[in-house]
């Protein structure tokens, strides 16, 4: 029996011994409380994880535990006992050197041989995991906002606007605001001063847009220089207030280096109720299409009258494109007389389209369209084409000089130019009228090449509209044109005002100087003719002399002029 009990002691001693070792090796350390006796007991290892060498039985654990912690996980222990359950609870200590350690601990409730409820707990730190999970969240974190947000500005990015959008349009019933903003000539600025700066100003107008949002607000970059803040409900006043305080704002100068730059920018707005959310980028966008194409540094809400006016704008687009391809777009021709004989010594090519259904029109009825639809080179080398067929089709054009309008983006196409060299242009008879602003600061290396190729060609060149924008005399200087040409707003008032006369007198001063032809344009009457050529005027083309014309009509012009020459020369003949 009694070799019995020492074997079995010695056993539990052995078992006890492992478990010690395992529980060290673990790091587990192990308390004991008497429920009813209000005692607690630690091992060594519970004692070593606190940091107390001699723990002072009872009272310690509770005045370990962080400030922060201690409410909730002494309410923890409370309930465990309340409910004679199990305990399980995490919280951080703070040590005597001050160092605070996070402990998980798990207790059993049980009822001791003396009839009194205990609980037997472990103890163990857990501060790595719980660090390294803090780290794995932040990161997270980190990743998620990277995901979501625009790395330069902050704002959110195009994924979760677009999914900022798909939120609202799952509310029921729900009302909101696209303001879609482009930044205006946003390259030009990040050329002119770099692109630190260009960032900058993206940065800038970030700022201004979140300041523009309230709470319920988002703010985001689409991408490059676009923006978009969405703002839920749309009532006009709000509106206005947001489009204020975003022009408002943009006003207010920036520094950059030694200068000052004013950030300008266009807005699109349209607002829409969830079940119509589809419609809200698209029309938004179309907004912000139309305060461009008014001249940016605007905004514009989008109407339905905007969007008709847009499908009629495709459909006339549509149909330019087409005229172009049906020889609908062809030139009519305005005769420019010699100011002293009046007789006349050349012809400025127009463009007109002959519409189907609306008749002749002027290109004021589809320059810009032309323009905005990319189809300007085209009407330069049709009407181009068109003047060169005419050319070799009549003898009648033989001795005068044809004028072609050119826009200034034909001498920044190296393509344009090769073309040009493909076509059979009699040398000498042909001139391209260049609007003055092309000449405005510098040239480029690419105009100033295709200019020389230009005049190469035997072609002159004339600048037009002179006196309409601001001419450098530097620019004239270097281009050496063969003719300027006077703009109209400076002919018209010549009668009645003498300022007018003189302006009109230098700038023939300045283009005989230079060795320059000077033409006048606008010359709707006789008396203005008579002045003009008082002045010094060589050629003159308006009105007064006849409006744009057909070839047709140009060509039996010309025939009955030249016979009309040649009855004059005969009875000068005969008189003689
Ligand atoms: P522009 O080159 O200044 O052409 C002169 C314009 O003044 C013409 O208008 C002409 O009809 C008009 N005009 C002529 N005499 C008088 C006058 O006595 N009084 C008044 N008030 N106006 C007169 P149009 O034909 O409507 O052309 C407008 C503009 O369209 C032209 O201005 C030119 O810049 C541009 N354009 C015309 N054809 C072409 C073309 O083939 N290519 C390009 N790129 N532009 C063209
Ligand atoms: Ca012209
Ligand atoms: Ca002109």
């Amino acid at each position: 029996m009694n070799t019995k009990r020492s074997r079995t002691n010695v056993e539990l001693e052995n078992l006890l011994r492992q478990l010690g070792l395992a529980l060290e090796a673990s790091g587990i350390g192990i308390w004991q409380h008497n429920i009813a006796k209000n005692q607690t007991r630690w091992d060594e290892q519970l004692k070593a994880i606190y940091g107390v060498p001699k723990a002072p039985l009872d009272v310690i654990w509770l005045d370990s535990v962080h400030p922060d912690d201690l409410a909730p996980t002494n309410a923890v222990f409370l309930r465990a006992i309340e409910t004679k359950s199990d305990y399980a609870s995490e919280f951080r200590i703070i040590r005597p050197d001050g160092v605070v350690r996070y402990l998980r601990s798990r207790a059993r409730y049980f009822v001791d041989a003396s009839g009194d409820p205990c609980f037997v707990g472990a103890e163990w730190d857990v501060t790595d995991d719980v660090l390294l999970n803090k780290e794995l969240e932040r990161s997270r974190e980190e990743a998620r906002l990277a995901a979501d947000h625009d790395h330069l500005t902050g704002l959110l990015n195009r994924r979760s606007f677009d999914f900022a959008l798909a939120e609202f349009a799952r509310k029921e019933s729900a009302k909101v605001t696209l303001f879609h903003i482009d930044v205006d000539h946003f390259k030009e600025i990040n050329d002119r001063f770099g692109h630190a700066v260009g960032d900058f100003v993206l940065c800038h107008v970030s700022k201004i847009l979140l300041n523009a949002i309230s709470a319920g607000g988002v703010a985001a970059r689409l991408g490059g220089d676009e923006f978009a803040i969405l703002i839920p409900e749309d009532e006009g006043a709000r509106i206005d207030a947001v489009l204020d305080h975003i022009q408002e704002s943009l006003g207010n100068p920036i520094p950059v280096g030694d200068q000052t730059l004013i950030v300008r920018c266009s807005i699109g707005v349209a607002s829409a109720a969830s079940a119509d959310f589809a419609k809200l980028l698209s029309h938004s966008d179309l907004a912000l299409y139309h305060a461009k194409r008014n001249g940016r540094n605007r905004a514009a809400v989008f109407s339905d009258e905007m969007a008709s006016a847009l499908a009629n704008e495709r459909q006339l687009a549509q149909d330019l494109r087409s005229g172009l391809a049906l020889g609908q777009i062809r030139p009519f021709y305005q005769v420019q007389v010699d100011a002293r004989s009046l007789r006349i010594n050349g012809v400025e090519a127009l463009a007109r389209w002959h519409h189907p259904t609306r008749g002749i029109l002027a290109p004021s009825h589809f320059l810009s369209l032309a323009a905005s639809n990319g189809l300007v080179a085209e009407l330069d080398d049709v009407i181009l084409k068109a003047v060169l067929s005419d050319m070799e089709s009549s003898a009648a054009l033989a001795g005068i000089r044809v004028s072609v309008n050119l826009s200034a983006d034909r001498l920044d196409d190296p393509e344009w130019i090769t073309r040009l060299g493909s076509f059979d242009i009699p040398p000498g008879r042909l001139s391209f009228e260049l609007i003055e602003t092309i000449f405005l600061d510098s040239l480029s290396d690419q105009v100033r090449e295709n200019i020389q190729t230009i005049k190469s060609f035997g072609i002159d060149i004339e600048i037009d509209d002179l006196g309409s924008g601001h001419a450098s005399l530097l620019g004239l200087l270097e281009l050496r044109p063969d003719r300027v040409k006077i703009d109209r707003q400076l002919v018209m008032p010549i009668l009645q005002s003498v300022p007018s006369r003189r302006l009109v007198s230098s700038l023939v001063d300045i283009a005989r100087a230079l060795d320059m032809e000077v033409i006048a344009e606008g010359v709707e009457t006789l008396d203005h003719a008579q002045v003009l050529a008082g002045l010094g005027v060589h050629t003159l083309q308006g009105y007064a002399f006849g409006r744009p014309q057909s070839f047709a009509d140009l060509t039996a012009r010309l025939e009955q002029e030249e016979a009309s020459e040649l009855r004059r020369a005969d009875a000068g003949c005969a008189s003689q």
